[in-house]
């Protein structure tokens, strides 16, 4: 039986990875930012005279959470 190049276990058809908590998390961390960063960029284009106040702080928080959403119903 051959061996998974990943992570040294069998490598049977319905083989998957165990994952390792720290690259969970380091994930979800980098979901959240990039998460943050497309709310930022939206706001930039939907308000570019900084009108709505505290647009982009809801806009970096709702961001985040909508990347992390994404990320679990992705990865699972
Ligand atoms: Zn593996």
């Amino acid at each position: 039986m051959s061996t998974c190049p990943h992570c040294k276990g069998h490598l049977t058809d319905s083989h998957r990875c165990p994952r390792r908590p720290g690259r969970v998390a380091a994930e979800l961390l980098a979901a959240a930012i990039a998460g943050g960063v497309a709310g930022l960029v939206l706001v930039a284009l939907v308000d570019p005279d900084r009108q709505i106040v505290q647009a982009e702080s809801v806009a970096i928080l709702l961001g985040a959470l909508a990347g992390v959403a994404l990320d679990r119903a992705v990865r699972r």
